[in-house]
């Protein structure tokens, strides 16, 4: 455990009245706006993230919505394949390979996750840029935190309020239209017909997008999202984080653009409280790695633009491992990352494998309670009732059999034509033929297999009873 790298929780809420704080006395924290390398790749895959989300539940496939988690029927419904309760374990594998894609990217790059891609990031950023078109940037607002009420104001607050809503509940709407059809749900909303359980989900994520997007925001990094305790777990000295390099910086101080920091003792950090202005959780990169850190690389770019202006090199503060900042090399491969990323390949292509020889057709087998009867031929005889859906898109015709069932015949309706999607249940019987293995409880395997391709085909197990003595 030596080599991993200590994740420190900094107290920030405390008032620090020898620095300016990002975090101001109405408790909220007022970021500087910025431009850079990072912010437009975080820009992105917000912008990525806001088209899948918003773009998507309004795709057709098909006929139907082509993403569509259908709770009434309890199918979901993804570009023309569907899956059933019966597959959702794939979705558990599925929910598997991203907890280790997260845990070998966290290995690799820290917490990229929360600072590019996450939600909970992605709509704070929307939310803050709502914020600096309605009420100004960071010295505006905090202006007009500490200003008296007038109309100015009010207007200012209600127009942020008005878009943070609108945004809420178009993501709440949104949310929802992947569980119930979004046409007829969005046409409910607008011509205010919409009630019921439609209408509480829908108030639900509005209120939850509104709280956490826009009150709560890094307090939801902080004190309630669980990777922010264990991170510190999957860090090694070799792993990218962000981090300040204090070597380099210190001493920290002001100082004229061309004066000579070593005449002056100093360092490269001219304390412009830049880095600290611009983060979203109001910490200082300078205090080191720390909880709060979601590694959305903001105070990256902004002390980038403070050392092109003062004309230093960049990197004061940047991507960079432990090992590197004590003056060695990063080991980019190393066997746990090597180790995470076998894990992974094997995963996913376990997955795909698992997709690709999905069946088409599903059988699921139920005796009937009673253990056998005398039929009126005089042979013994079970009765089972047969589960069959078909999983594909097309009507198809199905033939059921026995595997291997010399010594049985099967009776009851043995061919079938089932529409896309339909889940039929089927009675039948299964009489015993041969006295000789007329004893005890034996197996029996039943297969539906679709009538022109074999290759859609299902089988399940059961059991024979027979009496043991006749
Ligand atoms: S310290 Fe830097 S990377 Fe971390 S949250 Fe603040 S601005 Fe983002
Ligand atoms: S932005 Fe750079 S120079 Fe300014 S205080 Fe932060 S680390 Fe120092």
């Amino acid at each position: 455990m030596s080599d991993r790298i200590p994740v420190q929780l900094i107290q920030t809420f405390e008032p620090a009245p020898a620095k300016i704080r990002a975090r101001t006395t109405d408790n909220l924290i007022h970021t500087r706006s910025f431009s850079g390398l990072f912010r437009t790749l975080r820009m992105s895959g917000a912008g990525l993230l806001f088209l899948l989300f918003f773009g998507t539940v309004w795709l057709d496939w098909g006929g139907r919505q082509a993403v569509l988690w259908d709770l009434a029927e309890s199918k979901f419904h993804i570009f023309g394949a569907t899956f059933w309760p019966q597959d959702f374990i794939l979705l558990s594998a599925l929910l598997i390979i991203a907890a280790f894609g997260l845990f070998a990217i966290t290995v690799f790059a820290g917490r990229v996750w929360c600072g590019y891609t996450c939600p909970q990031s992605s709509w704070t950023w929307i939310f803050m840029w709502c914020e600096k078109i309605t009420e100004g940037d960071r010295n505006q607002r905090i202006k007009l935190q500490s200003a008296p009420w007038s109309l100015d104001k009010l207007l200012r607050r209600s127009a942020k309020h008005t878009l943070w809503l609108a945004i809420s509940l178009l993501t709440g709407l949104t949310f929802v239209g992947y569980f119930t059809p979004i046409r007829p749900l969005a046409e409910e909303l607008l011509t205010l017909q919409m009630a019921g359980v439609s209408l509480f989900w829908v108030l639900f994520f509005t209120g939850a997008t509104y709280l956490n997007a826009g009150w709560l925001r890094e307090a939801v990094c902080m004190h309630m999202c669980p990777y922010a305790r264990f991170q510190s777990v999957m860090f090694d000295k070799d792993t990218l984080t962000i981090s300040y390099d204090a070597a380099r910086g210190e001493i920290r101080g002001p100082r004229k653009r061309d004066a000579n920091p070593a005449n002056l003792g100093l360092g490269d950090c001219i304390d412009c409280q830049m880095c600290v202005q611009v983060c979203p959780t109001g910490i200082d990169i300078r205090d080191g790695l720390q909880m709060e850190c979601i590694g959305c690389a903001a105070c990256i770019d902004a002390c980038d633009s403070i050392m092109d202006k003062m004309g230093y090199a960049r990197g004061l503060v940047k991507y960079t491992s432990e090992r590197q900042l004590q003056g060695g090399k990063t080991h980019l491969l190393r066997p746990r990352l090597i180790g995470y990323t076998a894990v992974l390949l094997v995963m996913i292509g376990a997955l795909v494998v698992a997709l690709v020889e999905r069946p088409m057709v599903s059988l699921d087998v139920s005796k009937d309670r009673g253990l056998f009867r005398e039929n009126s031929q005089g042979l013994i005889e079970n009765i089972y009732s047969l589960k069959i859906i078909n999983k594909t898109q097309q009507r198809q015709d199905y033939q059921l059999s026995l595997v291997d069932g010399n010594d049985f015949v099967l009776q009851g309706k043995t061919r079938l034509s089932l529409a896309p999607g339909e889940i039929v249940d089927v009675p039948v019987s299964v009489a015993m033929l041969s006295e000789r293995s007329r004893s005890g409880s034996q197996a029996l395997t039943f297969k539906v297999a679709d009538s022109d391709e074999p290759n859609i085909h299902s089988e399940a197990k059961s059991r024979f009873v027979a009496p043991m003595n006749r």
